[in-house]
């Protein structure tokens, strides 16, 4: 340790800030690794990586860094100004108990939150059964044959069933009908992604979706008023001109009414917000859709499904990846990368709680109380509609006299027109609360009296009769200490963040600081129902706001929607507002969209949701997107040019010399440029790309500004733009603008903004700079360390890359037959999770180290790379055998290096204590390599059967061999 030399105030402060902690290699670590990198300073270096060209010279304007008390003393006091009432509002978000057990178990637990998507299955098994459980869960409950694990909300999970169907359907029409009782968000979010598809919307009362000629129709079950209607004739009549049935639905209403599956449903989509995840402002919450089996290859989103590893034993794999974005482009099932993992975890945990006992009992007493509040009601005269489960839609009343009253009580009902409110109980709800929500009316009641006196107000023919949740994991886990430990093993059985860096390329796993975290749980954040009065969201907007400020100085763009939950929405929404400007502009014919072969998925996926005809460019032998062939392009389709989509720095990880010019080629063809800025994380304070001509982002709040990945998801996908095109981002919920919402809430997902607004006040200008460099700088170091043992594909200026590298494995597999997954695989077993493999170039792996990582972390993962690198030798000198060696067998569980037999052609412990600090600290991967063709053809997607365990599942159908 370095004598303590600071003795100014100005420099004890200086080492009590924040950056210190966020950022890994401290000063003499850094010097050390520019020595290597072979640069003076961290400036000296940007100025050989960053082309001058976008280089930005001055400081950002952001307020000083602030310390973390300071900040968190700040937010503290935005916070204060949301006033929390208790909502009553429904629409789609319901009060519940989030079990504290939950809370911090997996909500505030990094084990949890700063996992990867689970793309290396074998270290991420115990977050696939999480979501195996979630999908068990959404399967019973809608009595459907499959369940997806995860999407973003209702309203665009019911867009998604809107394409499913016209993907499913015998019927040739381009019709979707949608009753007019949807929740009003989803009504919204269904129009704006149909006119992006031309698909054409009938929206009517649920009688008419039989007259129509329509490939589909969505039903709402109970509908957005509360009511529960018997949709079983329409389904028939609707299943008989060969449409599709699709249903939005509440899950805890579901415990007590028919399934949508008995009754004639082939989609079924929805939120499980309640489930014990706060109302948030909007979200995140995990929306879900569950489908007949019939339609499970065309079904959008992660889908977690259980095949066998290389030992013979059960494992957990993402299926039919085939499906998505990364692999099918713009010919995917949707553009769906990062959904609501997270989320997806704390709902079915919730269900491991309560069972489904718990969970019938929460809904026959939310139930009890609707029940018993309408009969008070009633009582005074009051309309309050029948059928319900929770809602009352309450009619023939001065609405604007009730509002005030019910403020003036502590209450926010729902507004639905001048002369009618809606009420929907929940979980929270107490006896005292119905008194008062009663007395509102004019109305006592007796609580005790009316329970005796008043029957449910459940349709009778509609009560549900099939059993759901019967598989034991959620009916042994009740107890605290069970769940505790359930939820503890399934943590051990994952790496995350808290045992290891992730290096992965393109997703920026860099440090999710405590101190940014801990406002997310606020409840002056977390009870804030979306549609609350704006008077009550004074801190939501100060935050918001603030962010826009901060995002619009670090991007050089004018406005940002933070309403796309993820990046791939952001995408979308940043079309659909070039889309709308050049139809103002009279250029409404313009749909083609360049994007260079080096794109990720989404690109392509979102440019075909607004109808664009994706063209690829090309890009040349050093990784560049190859300016000729864009401006032979954007020449070719001059009239027709509608955008270029380019990632930047590229996702070969380099700056690109021509940004400029590519700019300049597509402005002068009428087109406009997208920029995806998944790798911003490579520019804030170094370049701005609204400043060097591009015209719309997205972020990824969930990558550069420090939201966790959560397993995959929750994020936020801010799309920032030009001020041209601020008119056309996505309007409010009920507001106007040219633009329709992207999700179901007017902020997305709200409640996790504190996280990024954190890190950037934390950080400061200066702070924000250095990450920026220090990422560059890790990256450099990372690549020249190992350059003698694996050459770096692509390299910028100077023989520089951005902040990320992709290490060429293609050479040793020519020569060896070791493969890059293989080495993906083998760092298992040094404790390791795999850097980004086959992305964007096949048989490579692209490393992303972040400066959050230290210098003793970034040479670990070196030492174990250069290790692996010997065995690859070893097998190349026949040192190993190629086939049995253990590269090829990688990862090894504890249960075949411990086994009475062993039959491998290397050494025990070679397998499983490669290096000598391994004999410290071991992670145990609790599977071998899983078997992803196995899993392919045998879907099965929810919860092992019990007694199973050496048995194969049953696989549902027929593999497709097609
Ligand atoms: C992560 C990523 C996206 C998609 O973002 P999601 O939030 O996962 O939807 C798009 N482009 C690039 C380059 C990315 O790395």
């Amino acid at each position: 340790m370095p004598a303590m030399t600071a003795s100014t105030l100005r420099d004890l402060e200086h080492h009590s800030a924040f950056v210190e902690r966020h950022i890994g290699p401290n000063d003499a670590e850094i010097a050390h690794m520019l020595g290597v990198v072979g640069h003076d300073s961290l400036d000296a270096m940007t100025d050989a990586i960053v082309p001058g060209k976008i280089a930005s010279r001055s400081p950002l304007a952001l307020p000083d860094a602030m310390i973390e008390v300071d900040a968190l003393a700040k937010i503290r006091a935005v916070a204060k100004q949301n006033t929390v009432l208790r909502s009553v509002i429904g629409q789609g978000y319901y009060g519940t108990h989030t079990p504290n057990v939950i809370l911090r178990n997996i909500l505030e637990n990094p084990a949890w939150y700063t996992a990867y998507t689970p793309y290396q299955a074998e270290i991420s098994q115990g977050r696939m059964e999480a979501l195996i459980n979630f999908q068990t869960m959404v399967t019973d409950l809608t009595g459907m044959d499959i369940a997806n694990a995860s999407l973003l909300d209702e309203a665009t999970a019911a867009a998604e069933a809107m394409t499913l169907a016209k993907r499913s359907a015998k019927s040739k029409s381009n019709v979707f009908f949608v009753a007019d009782d949807v929740h009003p968000q989803t009504l919204d979010v269904l129009r704006t992604r149909a006119d992006g598809l031309g698909i054409e919307l009938q929206v009517g009362p649920v009688e008419d979706a039989t007259a129509a000629d329509t490939y589909g129709v969505l039903l709402q079950y109970p509908n957005t008023f509360g009511r529960i209607g018997d949709h079983a004739a329409v389904a028939e009549a609707v299943h008989a001109r060969g449409g599709i049935v699709a249903v939005a639905t509440d899950l805890l209403a579901l415990t007590l009414i028919q399934a949508p599956g008995v009754w004639g449903a082939d989609i079924v989509v929805g939120n499980s917000q309640r489930f014990g995840v706060p109302f948030g402002f909007g979200g995140p919450h995990a929306g879900f859709m569950a489908c007949r089996d019939a339609y499970k290859r065309s079904m959008p989103g992660r889908l977690i499904g259980v095949s066998v590893d290389a030992a013979g034993n059960q494992a957990y794999r993402l299926t039919l990846q085939t499906r998505e974005q990364h692999i099918r482009r713009e010919k995917a099932t949707s553009n769906i990368c990062t959904a609501q993992v997270l989320l997806a975890v704390m709902a079915s945990m919730y269900a491991v709680y309560h069972g489904p006992d718990g969970l019938t009992r929460i809904a026959r007493r939310t139930h009890r109380f609707a029940s018993i509040l309408a009969a008070a009601l009633g009582k005074a005269g009051v309309t309050v509609g029948d059928a319900f489960f929770d809602t009352l839609h309450i009619t023939g009343v001065d609405a604007d006299a009730l509002h005030a009253k019910a403020r003036e009580a502590g209450f926010n009902l729902r507004a639905i027109d001048g002369t009618s409110v809606g009420i929907s109980l929940d979980e929270t709800t107490t006896r005292d609360e119905v008194v008062a929500l009663a007395q509102l009316f004019g109305a006592d009641a007796d609580i005790d009296a009316l329970d005796g006196a008043t029957a449910d107000a459940l349709p009778t023919s509609l009560a549900r009769d099939t059993k759901f949740l019967t598989h034991p994991v959620f009916n042994t886990h009740h107890s605290e200490h069970e769940l505790l430990r359930y939820m503890r093993m399934l943590a051990d059985r994952d790496l995350a963040m808290d045992r290891t860096m992730i290096p992965l390329g393109s997703c920026t796993m860099k440090l999710n600081a405590t101190a940014e975290m801990i406002p997310v749980t606020w409840p002056e954040f977390g009870n804030i129902h979306p549609l609350a009065p704006a008077d009550q969201t004074v801190g939501y907007t100060e935050l918001i706001d603030g962010l826009e400020k901060m995002l619009v100085e670090i991007t050089g763009y004018d406005a940002v929607s933070f309403q796309p939950n993820s990046g791939a929405q952001g995408e979308f929404a940043g079309l659909l507002a070039i889309r709308a400007y050049q139809q103002a502009q009279g250029q409404g014919h313009r749909d083609i969209c360049l994007i260079p072969e080096s794109a990720h998925g989404t690109n392509p996926a979102s440019a075909q949701m607004v109808g664009m005809t994706v063209v690829v460019t090309r890009c040349d032998k050093d990784g560049n997107v190859d300016v000729d062939d864009i401006r032979a392009k954007a020449e070719k389709y001059s009239d027709r040019l509608a955008a270029i989509m380019i990632t930047y720095p590229s996702t070969h990880g380099v700056f690109e010399e021509d940004v400029v010019a590519i700019c300049d080629i597509v402005h002068q063809h009428g087109g406009q440029v997208y920029t995806d800025g998944a790798n911003m994380n490579a520019l804030v304070g170094v370049a701005k790309p609204g400043k060097w001509g591009s015209d719309v982002s997205h972020l990824n709040l969930h990558k550069t500004f420090c939201i966790p990945h959560g397993g995959g998801g929750p994020g936020v996908g801010p799309c920032a733009v030009k001020s041209h095109l601020a008119p056309y981002l996505p309007r409010a919920l009920g507001g106007d603008g040219a633009v329709g919402m992207v999700s179901a809430a007017t902020h997305g997902s709200a409640s996790i903004l504190p996280i990024s607004w954190m890190y950037i006040a934390m950080m400061g200008a200066d702070g924000l700079r250095r990450a920026t460099q220090v990422a560059l700088l890790n990256a450099n170091y990372v690549a020249k360390r190992l350059a003698p043992h694996y050459p770096t594909l692509y390299t910028g200026r100077n023989d520089l890359v951005a902040h990320e590298c992709i290490l060429d494995l293609r050479p040793i597999k020519d020569a060896t037959g070791i493969s890059a997954e293989d080495v993906a695989k083998r760092l298992i077993d040094f404790g390791f999770h795999a850097p980004t493999l086959s992305f964007p170039v096949s048989g490579t792996l692209m490393v992303e180290p972040t400066e959050s990582e230290s210098l003793h972390e970034l040479d670990r993962f070196i030492d174990a790379m250069i290790q692996i690198r010997d065995e690859i030798r070893a097998v190349e000198d026949g040192r190993l055998d190629r086939e049995d060696n253990p590269l090829k067998h990688a990862p090894h569980t504890a249960m075949q290096v411990t086994a009475s037999e062993w039959t491998h052609a290397y050494p025990r412990e070679l397998a499983a204590f490669p290096l000598a600090t391994l004999r410290h600290t071991k992670y145990w991967p609790p599977v071998a390599r899983v078997d992803n063709v196995h899993g392919d053809k045998n879907v099965f997607c929810s919860c092992i059967p019990v007694g199973s365990a050496e048995d194969e599942p049953e696989a549902f159908s027929e593999p497709d061999v097609a």
